[in-house]
């Protein structure tokens, strides 16, 4: 009689957690990647008064608050790598690789062959499909990264899943989707209208729901774009964007508000409206492509970009930020409503991270006695062509230097091979030199070259460490300047491209089936996101995946043993 009941103890124990494993493994039917383009660690808590409650009174979601209260909140997640830029953490955020291994290491570098300055989704094999007016990139698909990412090793696992990313950028939306995702849609500020490119859709055409959305935006061309200021302040940006005035003028859409500018003009983006359609673009996709219904795991990604471009224009500290972020917080709610409706959130894990931080105005920082500076990239270029030709003499065509991006300087490889020198000893003596110039490097820290890489000369600490996660021989540039920290270059009022934690922390949020709601007082990594996702979907993590599991953010029973 024991026995008995021991024995139906255990036969019920086992159905119990039967039941509970079956329930914890089951797939999500839908996985939302939202990426909000230059979202700091700092920005949520400042302006969460402000945001939508979690949920509404009739139940719908909210938008960032959703995810922070009923979700798991990691308010410091970083990346490692030295170039913070928008290319580099998206490819980073879906292969949870280190530049190294996806070979994204900034949004564009130059062929050290021809000169030529290639963006990283170029490739010239896969025209635009859409309206392709004002467009200079020939061709764009995924080819330049290196390994797999979140989205191919759902459908290398042989699933019937769909895969669809959208975002006003094209670098955003091809680099999240990856290899393998059936559709990457992106906007020509120009037409203006959604375009993509034959990597996609190989006959050409625009999927017929993607051609009703255009129709009227293109309509919209010349239509008159307001943006007022209203909704709450926090109370933490500047009251005015006086820092901008003299350096860089707004005279098109006005320095303070209100402001106003053309549906088709280059500014639109830093409107509303740029959210706005990125937002019913992915409802469109949604429902078009009957995401989150299928027998597998659906994919959506979608880079908001608008934030990016506000922050470059008015700076990280400017109330127009801060009100974009109010207007993002309603997009996303309204996002969320439509994927509860259609999907139901039960059944969708959304994932929200950045792809990167900023500096505040350098002006703005020099005001209030922070150490800060910008600095002139012609300047540096001019000065390494000076020693190439001090030590080498002119070369026979052109110049010894080819050029730079984001710090990355490149020397003309066919000049070097055509006067007999030698790569490795040319480098080397530039970059010794380069590092005796007290007129540079007042505003740099390190300056090291390729062969410092090689021979493992690096400057200590996390330096050496973002340095070997990103050089990749080829795409480096051949000598390149890490700034001191809030040192930016001259180009335009917010920058960020260095490893410092201003440019390196960003928040990450995760919401849905297996994941334990808290805010998580550790520092993660955004490399974990891939395998944390991989493992929630049942698949395994991308090829150059290196974090691990947030284990601590799963449900019982989702524990890694
Ligand atoms: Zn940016």
């Amino acid at each position: 009689m024991r026995l008995t009941a021991k024995l139906w103890i255990a036969f019920h124990t086992l159905a119990c957690f039967g039941t509970q494993a079956e329930a914890l493994t089951q797939p999500p039917k839908l996985v939302v990647v939202v990426v909000i383009d230059q979202l700091r660690s700092d920005q949520l808590p400042r302006w969460s008064k402000s945001f939508l409650p979690p949920r509404g009174k009739s139940g719908t979601p909210g938008g960032f608050r959703y995810l922070m209260e009923e979700g798991a909140y990691f308010p410091l997640a970083q990346f490692q790598h030295l170039q913070g830029l928008t290319a580099v953490g998206h490819a980073t955020i879906m292969t949870g690789a280190y530049p190294y291994q996806h070979h994204i290491i900034l949004n564009e570098w130059i062929d050290r062959e021809t000169g030529e300055v290639i963006q990283a989704p170029s490739d010239d094999r896969f025209p635009i499909v859409g309206d392709a007016k004002g467009y200079t990139v020939k061709g764009i698909s995924p080819k330049n990264v290196g390994g797999t990412t979140i989205v191919d090793e759902l459908k290398n696992s042989g699933y019937q899943s769909k895969a669809v990313a959208i975002s006003l950028k094209e670098r955003s939306a091809v680099l999240l989707g990856g290899h393998r995702a059936d559709l990457a849609l992106w906007f020509n500020k120009e037409s203006p209208s959604w375009v993509s490119s034959r990597y996609y859709l190989p006959k050409g055409e625009l999927p017929d729901w993607v051609k009703a959305i255009n129709e009227p935006l293109k309509a919209k061309h010349d239509a008159i774009l307001h943006w007022e200021a209203d909704g709450d302040e926090s109370g933490t940006s500047l009251p005015d964007n006086r820092h901008l005035e003299k350096k860089y003028p707004l005279d098109e859409i006005g320095i303070e508000f209100p402001h106003s500018t053309k549906a088709g003009s280059r500014h639109s983006v830093l409107f509303p409206f740029g959210v706005q359609i990125t937002t019913d673009m992915s409802i469109a996709a949604l429902d078009a492509m009957n995401l989150g219904r299928g027998p597998h795991t659906d994919f959506l990604a979608v880079s908001y970009s608008s934030h990016d471009s506000v922050a470059h224009t008015f700076g990280t500290n400017s109330r127009e930020l801060e009100f974009l972020a109010e207007f993002e917080d309603k997009m996303l709610s309204k996002l969320f409503t439509s994927i509860e409706q259609k999907v139901g959130l039960k059944n969708t894990l959304i994932v929200l991270t950045s792809d990167h931080g900023a500096s505040p105005l350098t002006e703005y920082l020099q005001d209030v006695k922070v150490p800060a500076g910008r600095i002139n990239e012609e300047k540096i270029l001019k000065a390494c062509e000076e020693i190439m030709v001090k030590n080498y003499g002119k070369p026979k065509q052109g110049s010894w230097m080819l050029g730079f991006t984001d710090l990355n300087f490149y020397l003309n490889h066919k000049a070097l091979r055509a006067a007999g020198l030698n790569m490795v000893d040319v480098r080397k003596k530039l970059g010794q030199e380069v590092r005796m110039q007290a007129n540079i490097m007042d505003s740099i820290q390190y300056a090291f070259t390729g062969e410092d890489v090689r021979e493992r000369s690096l400057p200590p600490g996390m330096f050496a460490d973002q340095i070997l996660k990103t050089y990749v021989e080829g795409r480096s540039g051949d000598i390149i300047f890490i700034p001191k920290p809030y040192h930016v270059y001259t180009k335009i009022p917010t920058v960020h491209v260095t490893g410092y934690s201003y440019d390196r922390f960003v928040p990450l949020m995760m919401a849905g089936p297996g994941i334990k709601a808290g805010r998580y007082g550790m520092m993660v990594n955004v490399v974990d996101v891939a395998p944390t996702l991989s493992f929630l979907m049942g698949t395994i993590p991308p090829s150059g995946s290196e974090g691990r599991i947030l284990s601590e953010a799963l449900k019982d029973g989702s524990k890694q043993p």
